[in-house]
Protein backbone atom coordinates (compact mmCIF):
# COMPACT_ATOMS: atom_id res chain seq x y z
CA UNK A 1 0.00 0.00 0.00
CA UNK A 2 1.08 3.48 -0.90
CA UNK A 3 1.18 5.91 1.79
CA UNK A 4 1.33 9.84 0.97
CA UNK A 5 2.88 12.61 3.09
CA UNK A 6 1.19 15.90 2.87
CA UNK A 7 3.56 18.58 1.76
CA UNK A 8 3.83 22.25 1.44
CA UNK A 9 4.63 23.60 -1.90
CA UNK A 10 6.38 26.81 -1.99
CA UNK A 11 4.89 29.03 -5.06
CA UNK A 12 7.29 32.27 -5.05
CA UNK A 13 5.25 35.55 -6.01
CA UNK A 14 7.95 36.84 -8.40
CA UNK A 15 11.31 37.04 -10.14
CA UNK A 16 13.97 39.45 -9.52
CA UNK A 17 16.82 39.35 -12.41
CA UNK A 18 20.36 40.62 -11.92
CA UNK A 19 23.15 40.98 -14.41
CA UNK A 20 26.26 41.38 -13.00
CA UNK A 21 27.68 44.09 -15.05
CA UNK A 22 31.52 43.42 -14.99
CA UNK A 23 30.60 39.87 -16.26
CA UNK A 24 28.50 41.07 -19.18
CA UNK A 25 30.03 40.81 -22.76
CA UNK A 26 27.04 42.61 -24.30
CA UNK A 27 26.80 39.58 -26.66
CA UNK A 28 22.85 39.79 -26.67
CA UNK A 29 22.55 36.24 -26.55
CA UNK A 30 19.94 36.60 -23.13
CA UNK A 31 17.61 38.86 -25.32
CA UNK A 32 17.09 36.16 -27.74
CA UNK A 33 16.51 34.00 -25.21
CA UNK A 34 13.54 35.47 -23.13
CA UNK A 35 10.53 34.78 -24.04
CA UNK A 36 8.99 37.70 -21.90
CA UNK A 37 11.20 39.96 -23.99
CA UNK A 38 12.12 41.70 -20.34
CA UNK A 39 15.97 42.02 -21.02
CA UNK A 40 17.36 44.63 -23.49
CA UNK A 41 20.54 46.40 -23.95
CA UNK A 42 21.32 49.51 -22.82
CA UNK A 43 23.70 52.61 -23.73
CA UNK A 44 26.06 52.08 -20.28
CA UNK A 45 29.28 50.20 -20.56
CA UNK A 46 30.78 48.40 -18.14
CA UNK A 47 34.31 48.72 -17.28
CA UNK A 48 35.53 46.84 -19.77
CA UNK A 49 33.96 48.54 -22.66
CA UNK A 50 31.13 46.31 -23.32
CA UNK A 51 27.31 47.82 -23.74
CA UNK A 52 25.44 45.56 -20.38
CA UNK A 53 22.17 43.82 -20.67
CA UNK A 54 19.31 45.63 -18.73
CA UNK A 55 16.21 43.84 -16.86
CA UNK A 56 13.18 45.74 -17.01
CA UNK A 57 9.91 43.94 -15.35
CA UNK A 58 7.65 46.38 -15.60
CA UNK A 59 5.22 43.77 -18.07
CA UNK A 60 2.03 42.40 -17.51
CA UNK A 61 2.73 38.66 -16.24
CA UNK A 62 6.77 39.57 -16.40
CA UNK A 63 9.56 37.22 -15.39
CA UNK A 64 8.42 33.59 -15.20
CA UNK A 65 11.72 32.19 -13.61
CA UNK A 66 12.19 30.11 -16.46
CA UNK A 67 15.86 30.29 -16.55
CA UNK A 68 16.45 30.43 -20.15
CA UNK A 69 19.09 33.71 -19.68
CA UNK A 70 20.72 32.44 -17.05
CA UNK A 71 21.52 28.88 -18.94
CA UNK A 72 22.45 30.69 -21.90
CA UNK A 73 24.95 33.42 -21.04
CA UNK A 74 28.14 32.03 -21.58
CA UNK A 75 29.66 34.81 -18.78
CA UNK A 76 27.55 33.47 -15.57
CA UNK A 77 26.25 37.18 -15.75
CA UNK A 78 22.33 36.12 -14.88
CA UNK A 79 21.78 35.92 -11.57
CA UNK A 80 17.34 35.20 -10.66
CA UNK A 81 16.16 35.13 -7.42
CA UNK A 82 12.77 34.08 -6.29
CA UNK A 83 10.60 36.00 -3.88
CA UNK A 84 8.40 33.78 -1.84
CA UNK A 85 6.19 34.70 0.96
CA UNK A 86 7.09 34.56 4.72
S1 LIG B 1 14.09 33.99 -16.24
FE1 LIG B 1 13.04 33.66 -18.23
S2 LIG B 1 11.37 35.18 -18.24
FE2 LIG B 1 12.80 35.81 -16.63
S3 LIG B 1 14.18 37.28 -17.64
FE3 LIG B 1 15.16 35.25 -17.77
S4 LIG B 1 14.51 34.40 -19.76
FE4 LIG B 1 13.14 36.13 -19.25
S1 LIG C 1 24.16 36.56 -22.33
FE1 LIG C 1 25.35 37.24 -20.52
S2 LIG C 1 27.17 38.22 -21.41
FE2 LIG C 1 25.67 38.06 -23.06
S3 LIG C 1 24.56 40.04 -23.00
FE3 LIG C 1 23.39 38.60 -21.72
S4 LIG C 1 24.16 38.95 -19.62
FE4 LIG C 1 25.66 39.84 -21.03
Amino acid sequence: MMLYRKIHLVRPLSYQVKILEDRCKGCQLCINVCPKSLLKPSTRANQKGYLVIEWEDSKVGGCMGCGACYEVCPEQAIRIYAQIEK
